[in-house]
């Protein structure tokens, strides 16, 4: 962001992340005792909004702070996530016609949860998400660290990434996760040991990989591939960053 002074004193940054926790450090005592969320007021400063977001579905209920990406969520109910997710899929069945999608092994896989590693990871009394394998399951953990809000979490990404292998056939992929509130597509990998078949697998990624980076052309989303669990890039460039900029 560009440069931005606090509202309190001389202190200068062009980084949203120092610029709220310096308000709520250094000027504690500036935020009113009715405030619950400190970095969403030192936020609604720095932008000179008022604080609360309506949700992008029902346009009517607040939506919560994530205190992590310093954003607003943009569901406010687990109802109007489905609802955005329905809509989503409509667009993709539309796009590519459901028979393709249904005839794809991959694609199935997903959808039916029938994989032998599919469990239910409970969040909370009211979120249980049907997700597939450890690696998956850690990455969960970490947003949970991270208090992501669960209605701020699509797994898998409604989203279709339609890809050819060399030979022309055509294949579908669903992404691990979606987290609308920063709009990034989450792709969970396991580094490979056997060769040959890392070989074969190396090819598909890069096809995949291209995929992925028109879909976000198209629809304006970020796309990150996590890697045996290593969280850096994530928290470097989405979470903590100013990629997801202020408003
Ligand atoms: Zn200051
Ligand atoms: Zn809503």
């Amino acid at each position: 962001m560009r440069n931005r002074k606090c509202v309190f004193c001389n202190f200068v940054t062009n980084e949203k992340q120092i610029y709220c926790r310096h308000v709520v450090t250094e000027h504690n005592d500036q935020v009113p005792e009715d405030v619950e969320v400190p970095l969403e007021y030192a936020y609604s400063l720095m932008v000179n909004k008022p604080m609360g977001r309506l949700c992008t579905e029902c346009h009517s209920n607040n939506v919560p702070f994530n205190t992590a990406t310093l954003k607003y969520a943009r569901f406010c109910s687990d109802k109007c996530k489905q609802k955005y997710v329905e809509t989503v899929k409509g667009r993709m069945k539309d796009k590519y016609g459901k028979e393709h999608l249904l005839d794809d092994p991959e694609y199935q896989e997903k959808m039916i949860n029938a994989h032998p590693n599919a469990r239910d990871y409970v969040w909370d009394d009211t979120h249980t998400f049907r997700i597939i394998g450890t690696y998956e399951e850690d990455f969960m953990n970490k947003l949970k660290s991270l208090n992501w809000d669960p209605d701020d979490i699509l797994a898998p990404s409604p989203h279709i990434i339609r890809y050819n292998w060399k030979d022309g056939s055509e294949h579908f992929y669903i992404p691990d996760f979606e987290l609308p509130s920063i709009g990034l597509i989450v792709e969970i990998k396991q580094g490979n040991f056997n060769s040959s078949y890392m070989e074969h697998n190396r090819e598909i990624e890069a096809l995949k990989d291209a995929a992925a980076r028109n879909l976000c052309q198209e629809t304006n989303l970020h796309y990150i591939k996590i890697l045996d669990k290593d969280y850096t890039e994530f928290m470097h460039d989405y979470v903590k960053s100013d990629t997801n900029r202020p408003e």
